[in-house]
């Protein structure tokens, strides 16, 4: 038997534990599994790219646990009244090969990418942050809000997006929530005077979303919407100013605001910032950038959250995903009826 949490036992697990829980979780998680990196197998993700968007397969293995998560990314599907992005995911035990858990990932991607940015910025950062910037308020908007909140106590918010009911939907999810908004008239208003900056757009382009000169000294981007070939978010002349994280270098070249610059244009590791290997934020005016593309370790540790936060609720229900006879050199004995069943179709 196969765990399964579909979405509304998504909703009532998180509706039991509640988001901050979640995201604490799921960002330590994440952590921890980033510390231990080199015990990973690890793939760029595989794409299948169209016109309008790109549907992905993200693999990982740690040895013991594999794990693949569904998603795409289709920029047009809320104008039809669809998620830009919808994802579901597995979990599977190496040593049999057989499916553990299968849960619904749209909200847990939303969730562990909020986490994962929180995280980043946590190490990278200015000391003393209050304020953030947020370009594009659609989907992920909140999630990123209420982590930024939880890890670093951010609750001071400038917004802008292009699209003024996305706006109203923000405020209305997050004002009663405590949080200080102001709503800017455009990305140069909204990013003036904050600390963190975080771009959250979806366009299947090379969109500009910060200009070189929107950006001073002393600023840590959290940059999430440029994932793809071809679709960016951020000026190439900010880049070459700041000093850039990433999470697995060989999927951020193809995917990340990096695609931008030459291949051996410097970056530095996230995991390696994490375990103390490496430096995150050396000075008050450094500009900092985590190009975030989301890492397949991010689905897998948010998996393996829900997996222990689950047991022994009814958060899911068990569904019987893999045919296994009692004698297994007899697999034909599931549907031996069916070799002598004769309806025409
Ligand atoms: P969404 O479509 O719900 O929201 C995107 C918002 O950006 C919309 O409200 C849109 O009006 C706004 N926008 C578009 N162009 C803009 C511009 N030039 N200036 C200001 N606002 C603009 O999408 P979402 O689910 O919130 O995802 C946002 C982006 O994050 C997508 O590109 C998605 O692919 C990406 N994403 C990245 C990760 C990651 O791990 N890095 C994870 C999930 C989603």
């Amino acid at each position: 038997m196969v765990r399964f949490v579909d979405v509304p036992g998504m909703r009532r697990w998180l509706g039991e534990i509640g988001l901050e829980t979640a995201i604490a979780g799921i960002a330590a998680t994440i952590e921890e599994d980033f510390r231990r990196w080199p015990e990973f197998d690890k793939t760029a993700r595989v794409a299948s790219h169209s016109e309008v968007g790109v549907i992905e397969l993200m693999p990982i293995s740690d040895g013991r646990t594999y794990g693949f998560k569904y998603v795409n990314g289709h920029p047009g599907n809320p104008g039809r009244g669809l998620q830009t992005v919808t994802a579901f995911g597995v979990l599977a035990d190496v040593a049999s090969g057989y499916p553990t858990l299968w849960s619904e990932m749209t909200i847990l991607t939303a969730l562990r990418t909020a986490a994962t940015s929180a995280m980043a910025a946590r190490a990278l950062a200015p000391e003393n942050a209050t304020t953030m910037a947020m370009i594009g308020t659609g989907s992920q908007a909140e999630f990123q809000a209420i982590a930024f909140r939880t890890l670093l106590g951010i609750n001071s918010l400038r917004v802008w997006d292009t699209d003024a009911e996305a706006m109203d939907v923000f405020l209305r999810n997050m004002l009663p929530l405590g949080f200080e908004i102001v709503r800017a008239r455009s990305a140069a208003e909204a990013v003036a005077g904050a600390e963190i900056i975080t771009t959250c757009t979806a366009d299947k382009a090379y969109a500009t979303i910060l200009t070189d000169e929107m950006v001073g000294s002393g600023v840590h981007l959290n940059a999430i919407g440029g994932d793809c070939p071809g679709k960016t978010e951020l000026d190439a002349r900010i880049l070459r100013r700041a000093d850039i994280f990433v999470e697995f270098p060989p999927q951020t070249r193809i995917e990340g605001e990096i695609q931008q610059l030459s291949p051996e244009h410097p970056v530095t590791e996230l995991w390696r910032v994490l375990r103390g290997d490496a430096a995150g934020r050396t000075s008050a005016e450094q500009i900092t950038v985590f190009d975030s593309v989301g890492f397949a370790l991010e689905d897998f540790s948010a998996l393996r959250y829900l997996d222990a936060s689950i047991d022994g609720t009814d958060f899911y229900t068990e569904v019987d995903l893999i045919a296994d006879p009692a004698d297994p050199k007899d697999l034909f004995a599931l549907v031996a009826d069916a070799a002598t069943a004769r309806t025409p179709v």
